[in-house]
C-alpha cells in the first residue's frame, strides 16, 4: 500500500482547508468502510487522508423540524433505528437496514455511503491492469462488455461502462427528492441527491458531480405524507449482505385506492440511482391494483437495454417495482 499522511481536523472549514493544502491526492475519510477496501485493492491510492470524524456535531439527526436533517457523519445504524424515521419514513429505514451488516452500519456514515463505488468484478478484481477497465484506468477498455455481465446495468449504460451504482440509501433518497449539502473551497452549496451522480458516458472514471475538495456535510429530506406509505424492496442472490440485483424505493400519496402521486426510484439495475418518471406518470390518478402496478413496473423498464447475461433484470425489476407498490399501498392506516 502506498504511504500516506494523516490529519484529523476538528471543524468542516479546517477539513476543507487541509484538503486544499494537500492537493489532488487527498481523500476525506469517515467510517472508512469503502475507502480502506479500495486502498487494499490498490484502486484508491491517496497520498493524504483527511479524517473528518473529530468534527463535533456532524453526526446529528434532526427530525423535529420541517425537514429531516441527517448530518453527514450520522452512522447508518442510528438513522435506520431512529423512531421517527422508522415510523414515518420506512423507505429510508429499510434502505439502510438492507444496505449492509449491522457491524458495517455501525461504522459507515450516511454521508460516506453516498460515495460508494461500484462492485463491478472487473473494476475490483485483481491487480492493476488485470482487466481493462475504463473506470479504473481511463481509456483501457471495458472487460464487462464482452465478459460476464449478469450483475451489470440495463439502464444508463454507455459503450465505455455498464457498471451498476451499488447503493440502496441513495435510491431511497432520490425517491424522496432529498438534497445533499456540500462544503468546499468555493463555499457551501446544496444539490439534489440525484444530481450527485454522473452517467458514465465517455468518462466513467468521473462518478460524482463534486468539485475538488468538496465534502458532504448533510442530507436533507423534505417531509412528505408519502413517507408513511413507502418501502424499499430489494431482491438479491441471498437474503442478507448482498448487493441488489434489482430494487425499488416507492412512496405513495393516495386518495382512497387512487394514486395521487407516486415516487419511484430503482437500484441494482442502472449506472446511477434511477428515478422511474414514466412509471410515476402512468400511475397518477389511477386506481392501484396488481395489474396497474405491473404496468408501472413495465413502464419503468421500457428504455432498458440488456447485455449478454442480464436480460432477466428487466422482468425482475418490473416485478420488484410492482411488488413494492403493493407493499407501500398496504401500509395505509398504519
Ligand atoms: Fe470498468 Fe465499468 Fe467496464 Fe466494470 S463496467 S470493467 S467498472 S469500465
Amino acid at each position: 500500500m502506498k504511504p500516506f499522511s494523516y490529519v484529523r481536523p476538528d471543524t468542516p472549514a479546517a477539513a476543507v482547508e487541509a484538503f486544499a493544502a494537500a492537493g489532488a491526492e487527498a481523500r476525506y475519510i469517515a467510517g472508512g468502510t469503502t475507502l480502506y477496501d479500495l486502498m487494499k485493492l490498490d484502486i484508491e491510492r491517496p497520498g493524504h487522508l483527511i479524517d473528518v470524524t473529530a468534527i463535533e456535531g456532524l453526526d446529528r439527526i434532526e427530525t423535529g423540524g420541517r425537514e429531516l436533517r441527517f448530518e453527514a457523519l450520522a452512522p447508518m445504524a442510528d438513522v435506520a433505528e431512529d423512531p421517527v424515521v422508522l415510523r414515518d419514513y420506512p423507505v429510508l429505514a429499510e434502505a439502510l437496514a438492507k444496505a449492509a451488516s449491522q457491524q458495517l452500519r455501525n461504522m459507515a456514515t450516511v454521508g460516506g455511503n453516498l460515495l460508494q463505488r461500484t462492485r463491478c468484478a472487473y473494476f475490483r478484481g485483481g491487480p492493476q491492469g488485470a482487466y481493462p477497465c475504463n473506470k479504473r484506468e481511463p481509456g483501457s477498455g471495458c472487460a464487462a462488455m464482452d465478459g460476464l455481465d449478469r450483475g451489470q446495468a440495463v439502464l444508463g449504460q454507455s459503450s465505455s461502462c455498464n457498471a451498476v451504482s451499488p447503493g440502496d440509501w441513495p435510491v431511497a433518497l432520490v425517491a424522496l427528492d432529498a438534497r445533499v449539502e456540500l462544503l468546499g473551497p468555493s463555499g457551501a452549496r446544496s444539490v439534489p441527491v440525484g444530481e450527485l451522480y454522473r452517467l458514465p458516458g465517455e468518462t466513467p472514471h468521473l462518478e460524482f458531480n463534486l468539485e475538488p475538495g468538496e465534502m458532504i456535510t448533510a442530507i436533507v429530506v423534505p417531509k412528505t405524507p408519502a413517507g408513511r406509505l413507502s418501502t424499499y424492496h430489494k431482491i438479491r442472490d441471498r437474503e442478507s449482505y448482498a448487493f441488489a440485483l434489482a430494487s425499488a424505493a416507492v412512496a405513495l400519496e393516495m386518495g382512497g385506492r387512487r394514486v395521487t402521486r407516486a415516487r419511484i426510484a430503482l437500484g441494482g439495475v442502472a449506472t446511477r440511482p434511477w428515478r422511474a418518471s414514466a412509471a410515476e406518470s402512468l400511475l397518477a390518478g389511477r386506481v392501484l391494483t396488481p395489474e396497474t402496478a405491473m404496468e408501472a413496473g413495465r413502464a419503468a423498464f421500457a428504455e432498458a437495454r440488456p447485455g449478454h447475461h442480464n436480460g432477466f433484470k428487466i422482468e425482475l425489476g418490473a416485478r420488484t417495482v410492482a411488488d413494492a407498490l403493493m407493499m407501500a399501498a398496504g401500509r395505509t392506516g398504519q
